[in-house]
């Protein structure tokens, strides 16, 4: 199924014509829970990965032994998926049962991989695959036209409260024999780090930039535009919510800047660098429902409709990832906006 995010509300365009040359696009990749293939792109599916290739690992020091069981992580959401799209018996409460409650409660954190040491090397964990023919705006050297994104699942690397993500830009013509299984953590030190296999039906629309991005005078008349924010309906159009930065995963376009304010974001070489990828906690909430796809329009509210990955960044926010300009096998910068 295709996704279709419908013209927004109001024709911004039309009230600041100067706003048109700082527009750009996106793709929006609509990720929904499915089975991809090693030759499609995904989130959390499996990798188009050469089987004599080694896989990446982390070897930084952190606590690896302690978290959740990856096998475990996915045992609750299958439970729990069954659980609640069952309908429950006259007189019988909706979710589940006694037995399934047992099983998720003996599904605890813990000291999962006693004998990993600090720095003892464990594989990554596959995030992402995107190919260049279905994601018009993915950045990155135009002559690799395979993105693959893995992460270490423990927020604890380069000093700071995050995972380690890898970036591999590959061409998929000369990937042989793939890779039959993929190696993962066996424990994750959050739930979050662990995406649910999705398809991915990308939709390349248009961006304006944050509101901290545009230059003083234009964002001035914007504020004055939209008014003093307590005053607002609940179903007010807002440039923040509706009318600049796309929610949910997406490729290219424009960072949001809305939990930490604007900053500057340089590559270790000293090299500006361009946003890659958004990884996003939520497809859409109750602040930017006019982006909601369509399609998915009648079952919004639905229990778990709009976490199709399952992925947890930041508290319930996104994590921008982007590259350097100058060399894109640089390691990526990222950015959590809550
Ligand atoms: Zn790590
Ligand atoms: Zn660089």
């Amino acid at each position: 199924m295709s996704r279709t995010t419908s013209s927004r509300p109001i024709d911004i365009e039309r009230i600041f014509p100067d706003l048109a040359v700082h527009r750009r696009s996106t793709t929006r990749l609509h990720p929904r829970p499915g089975a991809p293939e090693p030759g499609d792109s995904s989130v959390g599916g499996p990798l188009l990965w050469p089987a004599d290739e080694p896989w990446p690992v982390c070897s930084e020091r952190h606590r690896r032994g302690y978290g959740e069981r990856t096998a475990d992580v996915r045992l609750r959401r299958r439970i729990l998926a069954e659980a609640w799209s069952r309908v429950p018996a006259p007189g019988q409460r909706p979710g589940p049962t006694d037995e399934e409650g047992d099983v998720l409660r003996s599904l605890k954190r813990g000291r999962h991989a006693p004998l990993l040491g600090e720095t003892d090397p464990i594989p990554l964990l596959a995030v992402a695959q995107l190919f260049r023919r279905d994601v018009p705006d993915l950045g990155g050297p135009a002559d690799r036209d395979l993105l693959q994104i893995l992460w270490c699942p423990f927020d604890a690397h380069h000093g700071r409260h995050e995972p380690a993500v890898t970036l591999l830009w590959r061409r998929s013509s000369e990937v042989g024999d793939v890779l039959a299984v993929q190696p993962e953590p066996e424990v994750v030190g959050s739930e979050g780090y662990v995406p649910a296999s999705c398809t991915l039906d990308p939709e390349q629309v248009v961006e304006h930039p944050d509101i901290e991005l545009l230059p003083d005078d234009l964002r001035e008349r914007i504020d004055a535009w939209e008014g003093d924010e307590d005053d607002l309906d609940e179903d007010a159009v807002l440039y923040r919510s509706d009318l600049s930065v796309a929610p949910g995963w997406k490729a290219g376009g424009f960072a949001s800047w809305h939990g930490t304010g604007r900053a500057d974001v340089l590559c270790s070489c000293g090299v500006r660098t361009d946003l890659l990828v958004t990884v996003a906690s939520g497809e859409w909430d109750g602040g930017n429902r006019s982006w909601t796809p369509l399609e998915d329009r009648a079952t919004a509210d639905a229990r778990g409709t709009n976490i199709p990955t399952q992925v947890t960044v930041g508290r319930w926010g996104s994590m921008n990832v982007f590259f350097c300009r100058a060399d894109p096998t640089h390691p990526p910068r990222l950015s959590f906006q809550g």
